[in-house]
């Protein structure tokens, strides 16, 4: 990323890098995309029939060959690295992730590394862009240092890093319409519309999160309309996209 002529509603200086709010676009990201196949190609139909897009978690360890060939059919997303193997490292209760600021840098830096290499070599990336697991991620100055260009959590408000000579943008997804993971319950159509117009009331935009093996059971209507209704009151972008205006 070039140096980002954005919208600056403020700035803070910390010890590792400068930090800047920035202007929000809206968009779509699929995680986990590599645990279960299953229902990843009848989503991705959903996206691409209705012209929308949608930025794909990867998780690198997950490649094979049936999903490199499933996703060289769609033209309605972008890959990103979703961690390396999205396992926990730590027992249940203490810190989550397989990335975190308390682990030594250099394992956060060699997992970085290591399920960068796969993307590459599996995909044509645009940029190099990082998913943190369990939205738990690796000292933002590794991320810097490691040229990543963009990083998507969980958050609410669009942000850019600089070190001085590199620069990353972090655009955080905002809502999540499962109710109930162990029940793989959305909340009813409904009330995901209205919150979908309430965060982009509040934030001036909306990060929309799916995750392929935790869709509702029976049929895809539900995700269909609540497409339409995104793109029908909301552009979304591709982080290419978003990059770029950065850039101008
Ligand atoms: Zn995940």
């Amino acid at each position: 990323m070039n140096k980002p002529n954005t919208t600056v509603y403020k700035e803070i200086h910390q010890k590792d890098f400068v930090e800047r709010e920035m202007q929000p676009s809206s968009f779509i990201r699929i995680d986990d995309v590599g645990i279960s196949n299953d229902r990843l190609s009848d989503l991705l139909e959903v996206i691409e029939k209705n012209s929308a897009k949608a930025i794909l978690g990867i998780i690198p360890t997950r490649v094979n060959e049936e999903l490199r060939d499933l996703l060289s059919t769609f033209k309605c997303i972008e890959i990103a690295q979703h961690g390396y193997t999205h396992s926990q490292l730590l027992p249940p209760g203490e810190e989550k992730g397989e990335f975190s600021e308390t682990l030594p840098i250099h394992e956060n830096e060699r997992r970085l590394d290591k399920g960068w290499e796969i993307i590459c070599r599996n995909f044509k990336p645009k940029h190099k862009t990082f998913i943190p697991p369990w939205h738990t991620l690796p000292p933002i100055k590794s991320l810097l240092q490691k040229n990543y260009e963009l990083f998507s959590s969980y958050g609410n408000k669009f942000k850019v890093y600089s070190n001085g000579s590199r620069y990353i943008l972090s655009a955080p997804v905002n809502l999540d319409p499962v109710k109930d993971y162990a029940l793989k319950k959305f909340y009813p159509t409904k009330a995901i519309c209205s919150s979908i117009d309430e965060v982009v009331a509040r934030y001036g935009y909306v990060g929309f999160l799916l995750h392929p093996n935790y869709l509702p059971e029976n049929n895809l209507n539900e995700i269909d309309q609540i497409i339409q209704y995104i793109i029908s009151k909301y552009p979304v972008s591709f982080f290419s996209e978003i990059l770029k205006e950065g850039k101008q």
